[in-house]
């Protein structure tokens, strides 16, 4: 199997620096012009996600959100990192793709002109998830594993779990509704972007890895709208810290 950091690597980044940041700005955005049913319900359904990892996070109580480090994986336009930049936590927010990141950089600058007195300015990094490094209170992955081959997207959680201290939250596209996805991912990957596959995850893999990293499953939510589906772990280690 090809390895992420060979050619499906390159192929996300440019993707997600052309025809994919547009799109996908269009979906994360809040404009409705111009906007299809299907990008609206995939919106509809992320914001869900975002809505439900910010639930998760604000209900811990060992970890307030104040004053707590970030580490958001592949943050694309900043739909997370920047409510909890307002909720007062230090966010690294990065992405593979430089286009991504500058506009997560101005929306946050929209929200901090707009935002609340807590908010704290991001630190925004143009990087893969496989060169993060540090350690942080939380780690946070949203939608990314999509774009990870099996073997590699359990790498990639052993990995972000050895970053994270206290949680990890990841929302992955589940297998079990396979076929239907198969079917809509057509519509989301249209054209010459469909270089950019979709990989989706058994629930057992994605446990199975954090297991081997030492963590456990805390909570689980499962969107579903009728064009996206996600699961998502909020995870803790199993004992105390991280046994990377
Ligand atoms: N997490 C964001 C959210 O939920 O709003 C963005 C999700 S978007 C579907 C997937 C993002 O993952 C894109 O911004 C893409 O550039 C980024 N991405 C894909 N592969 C990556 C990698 N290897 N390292 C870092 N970011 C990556």
């Amino acid at each position: 199997a090809e390895a992420v950091g060979g050619g499906d690597k390159e192929a996300v980044r440019a993707y997600f620096n052309s025809t994919g940041f547009e799109r996908w700005r269009k979906i994360y955005g809040s404009n409705t012009d111009d906007v299809n049913r299907v990008q609206l319900d995939i919106r509809e359904g992320h914001a869900q996600t975002v809505a439900a990892t910010l639930a998760m996070l604000r209900d811990a109580p060992d970890v307030p959100l104040a004053g707590a480090t970030v580490c958001d994986a592949g943050c694309g336009t900043g739909s997370l990192s920047i409510p909890l930049a307002s909720a007062g936590a230090s966010v690294l927010a990065s992405d593979i793709s430089a286009a991504m990141v500058s506009e997560a950089q101005r929306q946050a600058q929209l929200a901090q002109a707009a935002g609340s007195p807590e908010f704290r300015m991001p630190r925004f990094e143009v990087r893969d998830l496989e060169s993060l490094d540090g350690r942080y209170d939380i780690v946070v992955c949203l939608d990314v594993l999509i774009h990870y081959p099996r073997e590699e997207a359990q790498k990639m959680i052993r990995h972000l779990a050895s970053l994270a201290e206290k949680r990890l939250v990841i929302s992955f596209a589940p297998k079990t509704v396979y076929f239907d996805i198969l079917k809509r991912v057509g519509e989301l990957f249209p054209g010459p972007s469909k270089a950019t596959r979709a990989y989706l995850h058994s629930e057992k893999d994605i446990e199975e890895a954090l297991r081997a990293a030492g963590w456990r499953v805390k909570n689980r939510g499962f969107i579903s709208t009728q064009f996206y589906f996600a699961k998502l772990y909020e995870a803790v280690p199993v004992s105390g810290g991280s046994s990377s």
